[in-house]
């Protein structure tokens, strides 16, 4: 009997949307909580990670038993290195694991892909497998340099924010991206295809 519990917000098969893995089917366990202090983007913070059902690790094993095993599970949030993953890793042992944290601390974890977009300045998790910045429409470079500098990512990605007006803000990324093409557009095309 397995007696650790996480606050599980939802487990859902889906679609990626965002990002390197954008169009590859994948089960997202969405962990509640965010302790994150000065994210850039809490005002218009979109995900819904407040609220969490205590989830025992037999708990999840069962709900994933409902998907494929040959897709990716990806562990978000909220920010879900706010929780002891130790044994939530080992129950997904034998299983490819993704996670996308904003890198508040340093990641540990032996994981298959990891995505950091960072929301404050000082993060520390600065390598990894993509850096994904959400861009406010008020930002020019020196806002992503700062989030940018000393990191070390296979891949960079700007992505518009969808409150305000998505076309504008979308096509305000493009430019970015058209002007300094080591940068990679990323929206979040889940919206578009209707998926959560
Ligand atoms: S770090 Fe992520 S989950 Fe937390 S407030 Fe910012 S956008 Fe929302």
């Amino acid at each position: 009997m397995r007696t650790t519990t996480y606050p599980v917000a939802e487990i859902f098969y889906s679609i990626q949307g965002e990002g390197r893995w954008t169009g590859r089917p994948m089960v997202f366990l969405r962990l509640a909580g965010c302790s994150v202090r000065g994210c850039h983007i809490r005002d218009v913070c979109d995900t819904d990670w407040s609220h969490g059902k205590a989830t025992s690790l037999d708990g999840i094993a069962a709900q994933l038993e409902a998907f494929p095993k040959s897709v990716p599970v990806s562990i978000t949030g909220g920010e879900p290195t706010d929780h002891n993953l130790t044994p939530l890793m080992a129950l997904l042992k034998g299983r490819e694991i993704h996670m996308e944290t904003s890198g508040v601390r340093e990641v540990g974890y032996d994981l298959d892909w990891l995505t950091v977009s960072p929301k404050t300045v000082g993060y520390k998790q600065r390598i990894g497998g993509a850096l994904k910045i959400v861009v406010r429409p008020e930002w020019a470079w020196v806002e992503i340099e700062a989030l940018e500098k000393d990191s070390q990512f296979s891949y960079k990605y700007l992505q518009p924010m969808t409150s305000g007006s998505l076309p504008l803000n979308t096509a305000q990324v493009i430019g970015m991206v058209l002007e300094r093409p080591e940068w990679n557009l990323s929206t979040q095309a889940h919206r578009v295809w209707k998926l959560r």
